[in-house]
């Protein structure tokens, strides 16, 4: 009983506490207004002190990449701030090396604006656009993968690299009062710029999936911004190997529409592993690509068929079937490699294209951290 009372009075303590400090952040630290100033004058404004850089920036509409919603864990947000940004937290330290610390490298989610700021972010940064959408459609691919059709209104077109990928913004929703933006990669045909397809993996909890999944409804309007990215095909002759897991699909998808609509003709695979049958989506489109594409070879993976499954293809740790595949070819280290999908899977990749000797200049990914 005693112990009931003790947790009840230390729960309720730090309760307070809590909101003692929201408070105090809320109405006592007023750090007043203060300037930011970009790229040696090429921008400047005035923003209220106290809040993240990130989210300053994001407020005079300059996005800079994040995939972790501020959280300090992606380091997308790396910017140069080269006065005013205090000294490097904790939180920060991880994601530098010592060549960023000493050119003054910071992560913007992390850098709060108390003083006057003078940074520096690629000028191409400065031109990323906000968007308008409506929902056009939801197409159910699997039971926990869907592909949301975006149709453009503000502006009415978007240009991209195919490859890149698009920072969706997640309102408040019963449930949820936080507003987030998340990466999604545009999986659709590049030629038409007037609306973009998304395909996303439901995570169990996350913020903007249940947005997506359980709360936005076709006609509603999406607001994303972009587009991001070094994920994009580049343009030599070397022959390519595509890796994806499950989502990771999406960003390979709309390179090879890219490489039918430019009637590109080199050397292609595409490893593409799902866990079980009832993650299989999307095969026969991409056994179309092989009809459309003179050198392109699909070979997808299912890790686990179920027992009775009528699934005839590779089984297994897909790493290890790219690898028996990859060793026959003739001179595999000449090949690019292009990976998309979970952290764990990119890694196992790349240790994989490495050992085959693709040097890590010819390794191109996007991880969905
Ligand atoms: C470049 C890039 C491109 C991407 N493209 C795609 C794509 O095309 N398709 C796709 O499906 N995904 C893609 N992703 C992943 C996507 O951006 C999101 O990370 C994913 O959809 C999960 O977002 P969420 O808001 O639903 O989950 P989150 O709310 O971010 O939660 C993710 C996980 O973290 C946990 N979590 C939540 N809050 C916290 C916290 N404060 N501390 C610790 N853990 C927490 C949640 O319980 C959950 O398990 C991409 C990512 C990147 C970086």
């Amino acid at each position: 009983m005693v112990s009931i009372l003790a947790i009840a009075v230390v729960g309720g303590i730090g309760a307070l506490l809590a909101t003692m400090l929201v408070l105090a952040e809320r109405f006592i630290s007023n750090y007043g207004d203060v300037e930011v100033v970009i790229n040696d004058g090429e921008k400047k404004y005035t923003a209220r002190g106290g809040t993240s850089l990130l989210e300053s920036l994001r407020s005079e509409k300059i996005f800079i990449p994040s995939a972790c919603g501020g959280r300090g864990t992606c380091a997308y947000c790396k910017v140069r701030v080269l006065d005013g940004g205090g000294p490097l937290l904790p939180t920060e330290e991880p994601y530098m090396d010592t060549r960023e610390r000493e050119q003054g490298i910071r992560l913007s989610c992390q850098v709060k604006v108390r003083n006057d700021i003078q940074m520096e972010i690629p000028s191409e940064l400065l031109s990323i656009r906000e968007y308008q959408c409506r929902c056009a459609d939801i197409t159910d691919f699997t039971y926990d993968i869907k592909q949301f059709t975006l149709k453009m209104f503000d502006p009415p077109t978007i240009a991209y690299k195919p490859g890149q990928y698009v920072q969706l913004f997640s309102p408040a929703y019963p449930g949820s009062s936080e507003e987030v933006y998340r990466a999604y990669s545009i999986s659709s045909d590049p030629k038409d710029r007037s609306s973009i397809e998304l395909i996303v993996r439901r995570v169990p909890g996350g913020i903007a999936t249940t947005y997506l999944f359980d709360h936005l409804k076709t006609d509603e309007t999406v607001r994303l911004n972009g587009p991001y990215g070094e994920f994009y095909l580049r343009d030599t002759g070397a022959a390519i190997v595509f890796i994806a897991g499950g989502s990771g699909i999406a960003p390979i998808k709309c390179m090879l529409h890219h490489m039918v609509n430019t009637k590109n003709e080199r050397t292609a695979v595409f490893f593409f592993g799902v866990r079980g049958d009832k993650d299989i989506f999307l095969f026969d489109r991409m056994k179309q690509f092989e009809d459309e594409l003179p050198n392109f070879t699909f070979v997808p993976i299912v890790a686990q068929p179920d027992e009775g499954s009528q699934w005839q293809g590779k089984t297994g740790n897909m790493i290890e079937v790219a690898a028996d595949y990859l060793k026959k070819m003739q001179k595999p280290q000449d090949c690019e490699g292009y990976l998309c999908g979970s952290p764990g899977l990119i890694n196992a990749a790349v240790a994989m294209l490495t050992d085959l000797g693709i040097p890590r200049e010819r390794h191109f990914y996007d991880k969905f951290a």
